[in-house]
Formats: structure tokens, C-alpha cells, sequence
């Protein structure tokens, strides 16, 4: 599945209107859920660094790539509520890196290395 079929078929759960601001609420909410998946997600991993010893389980990893696809939903929907398609920031991510790769900048700071 490609990041513009993945997001094809996000949009088909997703309640906001992309013709209203971000400030209205079923948009709003989107950002919002962003932020609540993260934390799921990292809160995964502290239970696995806390009661497990960094060791992560099948069972852990099957709740991991749950969280991971929900953060994926709202990056997909939020990309697409912006008029982009999903492929569109993996490779602009992608092409940042390579850059950073070749100039030996991957280690350090900054948005713009
Ligand atoms: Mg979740």
C-alpha cells in the first residue's frame, strides 16, 4: 500500500470538512488526537522500559503498531485536510535526510541543517 492509498482510505473514516478552518471542532479535534496517539504510543514504550526491561513482547508489539496506525490516521487526515498528499512529506522528509547524509549533517540540531 502506498501513503497515498493509505490516506485515500483514512479519509473515508474521517467526520472533519476541510473547507472549514482549523478552529472548527471536528477539524481542531484532529490536531488534538495527534497529539493523544503520540502519547499513547510513547506511553507503550514507557510501560515496556518501566515493567519490562526495554524488552518488547509480541503482545507489546502488536499494541505498538496499533498506536503507530493511529498516529499514521491523523497524519493522513491532517495532511489531507491541508490539500497534500501523503506521499508528499515522506519524500520531502526523505529528500531532507539524504541532504543531511551527504553533507554529514545527521547529528546535531536545527530545522534547516
Ligand atoms: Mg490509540
Amino acid at each position: 500500500m502506498t501513503f497515498d492509498e493509505y490516506q485515500k482510505l483514512a479519509k473515508r473514516t474521517d467526520l472533519g470538512d476541510a473547507t472549514k478552518g482549523w478552529n472548527d471542532p471536528i477539524n481542531f479535534e484532529k490536531l488534538l488526537g495527534l497529539g493523544g496517539e503520540a502519547g499513547e504510543l510513547m506511553d507503550k514504550f514507557k510501560k515496556v522500559l518501566r515493567d519490562k526491561g526495554g524488552v518488547v513482547s509480541e503482545i507489546d508489539r502488536v499494541k505498538i503498531v496499533k498506536e503507530i496506525g493511529d498516529v499514521l490516521w491523523y497524519l493522513a487526515v491532517i495532511t489531507d485536510h491541508l490539500g497534500v498528499k501523503f506521499d508528499e512529506p515522506a519524500r520531502v522528509n526523505i529528500a531532507k535526510l539524504a541532504s543531511r547524509a551527504e553533507r554529514n549533517l545527521i547529528h546535531g540540531a536545527g530545522d534547516n541543517r
